[in-house]
């Protein structure tokens, strides 16, 4: 298969020869008209995603097929690799759902291929309103390190992001533990002091979750989590740039403050995300209990309208919105969604390269206030979505 398009990080025309999987070679693509050529671009890494198009993964009744389906529907909206988010819940409900993806992981190549592993978020969390968000109460607890092993067991070594408050005591130690066995620690959902912050770094937390969001309604002028994890230049954090979660002048702040290179994008999408457009009114989610869609499209803890329960856009919304809002340029803000997070996970992170996993995307950018079409997605060298453009 051959691709063509213009480069995500100079426009440039291209081609790129995918084989087994890889791309084996590149080129300049000899065109006259350049600006009528998609662009071309790694397929992009979502750290976090609850659930897609019906199918959440902190489900009760979650199957393997359940799991694949979200898989390939993300397959539509650019992504190729992405981390299942479990959400703070009860062990027996963790328990059954890590398993669950673990076996999805081992038994299903559409999964294998596309799943790295899994993202934990919570059960360490606070417990406060605000930081809490959309995570069920009855079920926020102080970090143990025995139970995080069960949990770990049940989901057969796949858990990869542990997100976690360092508000409570001992959890410097227990950030050490789970860092040294291979875990990333992403501090978030926290109401914890600034020198809690510079404790949990200090022993190896590397990310912040969802930075600005998962926060008290007001806080203190200056000694706050917020600030503290800002100026930390050893934290990355992840942003969720959907137009809801933050203010455009929050994004950009927190872009020029960590600078694009400490900045991730993830789209924290739910079940409601992807299928038909929910309706406004009241639900009952899977896993986050009672949550309302408002007339905007936003979906929040119901009757607290000020908490947001997930997001509904995709990641590649946050890319165009980290270009508008931030003013960053094209090529940083397909890096903060593909392969910076990539890197992240262990994974090849040098783009569009020879020898590097054929996961590409080729895509649209309409002037305007237009979003990014995905045109066509290609996972390990085969097309999954979309009719690539160049294929000869
Ligand atoms: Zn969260």
């Amino acid at each position: 298969m051959r691709l063509a398009g213009r480069h995500y990080h100079d426009g440039k025309p291209v081609w790129l020869e995918i084989d087994d999987g890889r791309i084996a070679d590149a080129g300049t693509f000899r065109t006259s008209a350049p600006d009528a050529l998609p662009w071309i671009a790694p397929g992009l890494v979502d750290l976090q995603v609850n659930g897609f198009a019906g199918g959440e993964f902190t489900d009760a009744s979650l199957t393997i097929e359940g799991v694949q389906r979200i898989s390939l529907g993300l397959d539509g909206e650019g992504v190729t690799t992405y981390l299942p988010t479990v959400v703070t819940h009860s062990m027996t409900r963790h328990t059954r759902v890590l398993r669950t993806i673990a076996e999805a992981i081992e038994t299903c190549p559409d999964v294998c291929r596309r799943v790295p592993g899994v993202h934990l978020e919570g059960p360490y969390i606070s417990a406060e309103e605000g930081p809490r968000g959309a995570h069920p109460l009855e079920y926020c607890r102080p970090p143990d390190w025995d139970e995080f092993q069960w949990l770990q067991d049940a989901a057969r070594g796949t858990i990869r992001i542990l997100t976690m408050s360092p508000e409570f005591p001992g959890a410097a130690d227990f950030i050490r533990r789970v860092v040294d066995s291979g875990v990333l620690v992403s501090l978030g959902h926290t109401s914890a002091t600034c020198d809690q912050i510079r404790a949990a770094v200090d022993a190896g937390a590397q990310l912040s979750t969802h930075l600005g969001n998962g926060a008290h309604a007001y806080l203190h002028r200056h000694a706050n989590y917020i600030w503290q994890q800002l100026a930390e230049d050893r934290l990355t954090a992840t942003l969720i740039a959907d137009g809801h979660h933050l203010p455009p002048s929050v994004v950009q702040c927190l872009v020029r403050g960590k600078t694009p290179e400490r900045i991730i994008l993830i789209s924290d999408i739910t079940s409601i995300a992807g299928g038909e457009a929910a309706r406004p009114g009241v639900y009952q989610h899977a896993s986050l209990g009672h949550v309302e869609i408002l007339a905007d499209g936003r979906a929040v803890v119901a009757g607290q309208r000020e908490f947001l329960a997930g997001a509904t856009q995709p990641l590649h919304v946050g890319v165009v919105n980290v270009m508008r809002m931030a003013g960053v340029p094209l090529a940083a803000a397909i890096e903060m969604a593909s392969t910076r997070p990539a890197r992240l996970l262990g994974l090849p992170g040098d783009g569009l390269v020879p020898g590097g996993p054929a996961d590409v995307i080729q895509f649209k950018l309409p002037p305007g206030d237009g979003g990014l079409q995905i045109l066509a997605t290609v996972k390990a060298g085969q097309c999954v979505y979309g009719s690539p453009w160049g294929d000869a």
